[in-house]
């Protein structure tokens, strides 16, 4: 049992409002959260006075590729069709589950040094992927990306395989995107999404090429066409809907998905900027991420945050769209529902223990009129003080507890950086 004390806490069970008191953790889940408790106190294994420091549920990065990693910085300031042709596919064809298992411990230091404690991910070698995950005591959801040609049992299997790997791990079906499906591999998902009576992921209407061309392909647009298809019978949503026209949006909302905005990416690809404010007068629902580090480039969610706020107060010319609490609320307990980690939403009594502690003896923290504005507008990476993962601390003061040396882990990201790109770079 830890017991974290003498702590500011902003639950989000339903907004963004904060207490003074304390919360206590037994095994992976939280057994007390609320006032300070003074009398008949258990034993604990560990008791942290956080001196007022302020406690969240963590961030859900829910959309990342995590192992792109290598990637980082690696070709920046191209258009994005030489970007992604020239530069990311050839190297990915070449990736091999070791490099893979390097690049995403690397990518999970960045997580929990930066107060994020589950990720939605979307990539190759997942068995390598997955055992990073479980190696570094970090919570993943997998998200399939089955492209034109790949058997639906590989969804099949994937499904029963890593939903069956233990706490950490999960997995939901999904397609890479509608421009690299065909309507085969389409209709053989929603069969499996029905059979499993599972939510149904994909990224969606990132750039208006690819809305365009789903027009040409098929008459209308990513979202009509899939849910068409009877993908979204049992919910999910996508990565990106950047270019959603008002039926999207319709569809997004009376089927309960999920949009996830990645700002970042959007705005560094040239993308455009997703109509957030449209997004919540209509009722669809909100999960922020942060994409892979080779369009981003860093893994973190304060940035985003900052991003979808003020890029939608830029895009609707107004000061008063999407408010800081919107955004922090879809930044950790949207993410949590959208990824289907209904217990790591908020922190209650019987949830998963997984929070950061923000650190507020930090200028950029002073005043506290409003600690949800402080975080989303003012706040950065370096303010987390500690991350905790069902009930683990894997992240504390600037030292990882994750199983292995952080310097071990950039050398061998270093190593397999080096193997793949030889002499391309
Ligand atoms: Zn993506």
């Amino acid at each position: 049992m830890i017991r974290l004390h003498n702590a500011r806490i902003m639950p989000m069970s339903s907004d963004c409002s904060v207490f003074e008191g304390e919360l206590w953790t037994d095994g992976g889940k939280i057994s007390y959260v609320g006032p300070a408790v003074k009398e008949g106190l258990p034993q604990f294994e560990r008791e942290i006075d956080l001196g007022g420091d302020l406690v969240i549920p963590g961030f859900k990065n829910a959309h990342a590729h995590s192992a792109m990693t290598f990637l980082r910085s690696f070709a920046d300031d191209l258009p994005l069709q030489s970007w992604l042709f020239d530069k990311v596919f050839p190297l990915e064809d070449r990736l091999t589950p070791e490099a893979v298992y390097a690049f995403t411990r690397l990518a999970v230091l960045e997580y929990i040094s930066g107060g994020i404690t589950a990720s939605f991910d979307m990539y190759f070698h997942r068995d390598a992927y997955a055992q990073a995950n479980i190696d570094s005591g970090f919570r993943t959801v997998i998200c399939g990306a089955l492209s034109a040609g790949d058997k639906i049992s590989i969804a099949a299997d994937d499904y029963k395989k890593y939903n069956a790997m233990g706490e950490l791990i999960g997995y939901l079906p999904g397609v890479h995107a509608e421009y690299t499906a065909d309507e085969a591999l389409l209709r053989g998902m929603s069969e499996l999404v029905h059979e499993l009576k599972s939510p149904f992921w994909t990224h969606n209407s990132e750039t208006k090429s690819e809305v365009d061309g789903c027009i040409e392909r098929h008459g209308t647009t990513p979202t009509k066409y899939l849910d068409s298809l009877g993908l979204f019978d049992y919910g999910g949503g996508g990565y990106h809907c950047v270019w959603f026209d008002e039926s999207d949006m319709d569809i997004f909302a009376k089927r309960g998905l999920w949009a996830v905005t990645c700002p970042a990416s959007n705005a560094k690809l040239a993308s455009g900027t997703a109509p957030l404010g449209h997004f919540a007068s209509r009722g669809v629902k909100l999960a922020v991420g942060t994409d892979g580090p080779a369009s981003n480039n860093a893994l973190d969610m304060f940035r985003e945050m900052y991003l979808a706020c003020v890029l939608q107060k830029l895009a609707l010319s107004d000061a008063a769209a999407c408010p800081a609490e919107n955004i922090l609320m879809a930044a950790c307990s949207g993410g949590a529902k959208a990824m289907g980690l209904e217990n790591c939403d908020s922190l209650a009594v019987g949830k998963a223990a997984d929070l950061a502690v923000i650190n507020l003896h930090r200028p950029n923290m002073r005043p506290i009129h409003d600690l949800a504005k402080n975080l989303v507008y003012a706040g950065t990476r370096d303010n987390v003080r500690l991350t905790m993962i069902a009930g683990r601390i894997l992240y504390e003061n600037g030292e990882f507890f994750v199983g292995d040396d952080p310097e071990h882990i950039y050398a061998e990201a270093e190593r397999c950086t080096k193997e793949l790109i030889g002499n391309d770079a």
